[in-house]
């Protein structure tokens, strides 16, 4: 078999039966069949293999069947697959309990466990408006948060999302993300671009639009993912998170592809100095296993029983899968993030000087 001649006929015949009854709304980019994996390999069902940079966009932050995520699973499997979120059990409030551990502030955190990113965000949606008795929130363009109704309303990365799908959920406005190296806005002799964004949202938006005592909560993504890869100015997020204090505004940050030491810290607003309220996770949280998270400064998650709930949340696969990747993380790929972060910027800073061509790098590690 000629190994370049991809996909070959083992994908190629998985690819035709795929197209006759898989939803063809997925962004199905490559036509690249998973067969197995191991750390970072990955081969398909005709034997070629590939070194995997996309990790599951951002999922496998231990790696394809990490074994001691995989021993976590099945040990958790053997006991039971599953109980109804009505009852209690260990997995969940260990998971819990380390989660209020490394969340990004001082105060005890609360959890409520999910299925999905999206779902961690629509979670926090709710938990926003219930906790302000607000409706309305600050978006960014470029900014991707989910597909399901609440949280789509925040995706602004690419029109196709919205497309069809309207109305979407009433009382987002969307404000530009604050991109150093293609700055829309003027800036006050030594302003800041992060703190010039700040200012668009206080005197533009609040001030012609919509009040800001009226805002429920601001959502927004410590590095900016789908939009760009962005990384605010250093002065953003102090100055929002002082905007967000001034109206009763919760600060959301959505780590679901930032965090889970990604940046080599737990997660990537860590990096900025402030405090969000609330923090959604996913993707790398469980290396694969569907599972995500919205934490919240426990003075916010106060809702009464029966608020808010799901069927599969706090599942004891996903729970187990979860403790060993954040085990994992702490022991060893936290620092290898920072340390090849590190090395990579270094590198791509020494290119740059070579090739006046390259822009900007930006990362933070
Ligand atoms: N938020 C961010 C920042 C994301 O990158 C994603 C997914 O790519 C989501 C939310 C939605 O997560 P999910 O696809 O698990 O629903």
């Amino acid at each position: 078999m000629n190994r370049l001649n991809l996909p070959g006929p083992k994908a190629l015949a998985l690819i035709e039966r795929d197209k006759k009854v898989i939803s063809s709304s997925y962004p199905r980019g490559y036509p690249f069949v998973m067969d197995y994996g191991k750390g970072v390999e990955v081969w398909d069902p005709d034997g070629n293999r590939f070194i995997d940079f996309m990790a599951g966009i951002a999922v496998l932050s231990t790696g394809h069947a990490n074994p001691r995520v995989v021993k976590a699973v099945q040990d958790a499997a053997e006991k039971f697959l599953h109980i109804s979120s009505d009852f209690y059990h260990e997995g969940w409030i260990r998971l819990s309990e380390k989660l209020d551990e490394i969340a990004p502030f001082e105060e005890g955190a609360k959890t409520f466990l999910t299925n999905s990113g999206t779902e961690a965000v629509e979670t926090a949606i709710k938990l926003a408006k219930f906790h302000t008795r607000r409706h309305n929130f600050i978006g960014f363009l470029g900014g991707f948060h989910g597909r399901t109704m609440g949280s789509v309303a925040f995706t602004a990365s690419k029109p196709h999302y919205h497309r069809g799908f309207y109305p979407l959920m009433p009382g987002v406005t969307h404000v530009p993300f604050p991109d150093p190296y293609h700055p829309i806005f003027e800036r006050k002799p030594g302003e800041d671009y992060g703190e010039r964004v700040v200012r668009f949202i206080e005197e533009e938006i609040f001030g012609h639009n919509v009040p800001g005592d009226e805002i429920a909560g601001i959502l927004v993504e410590p590095i900016q993912g789908e939009g760009g890869f962005l990384v605010p100015p250093d002065g953003f997020f102090p100055a929002l998170r002082e905007l967000c204090t001034k109206y009763g505004i919760l600060l959301i940050v959505d780590e679901v592809q930032s965090g889970m030491g990604r940046t080599g810290k737990w997660w990537a607003i860590e990096h900025f100095g402030v405090e969000p309220d609330i923090v959604t996770s996913a993707k790398g949280i469980a290396s694969g296993l569907p599972l995500g998270a919205c934490i919240a400064r426990e003075s916010v998650m106060q809702w009464p029983r029966g608020t808010h709930g799901n069927t599969y949340g706090g599942n004891p696969i996903s729970c187990a899968a979860s403790l060993a990747t954040i085990e994992l993380l702490e022991e060893q790929y936290l620092a290898n993030a920072a340390e090849v972060g590190q090395y990579t910027l270094d590198a791509l800073e020494e290119i740059q000087m070579r090739h006046p061509s390259i822009g900007m790098c930006a990362a933070r590690v």
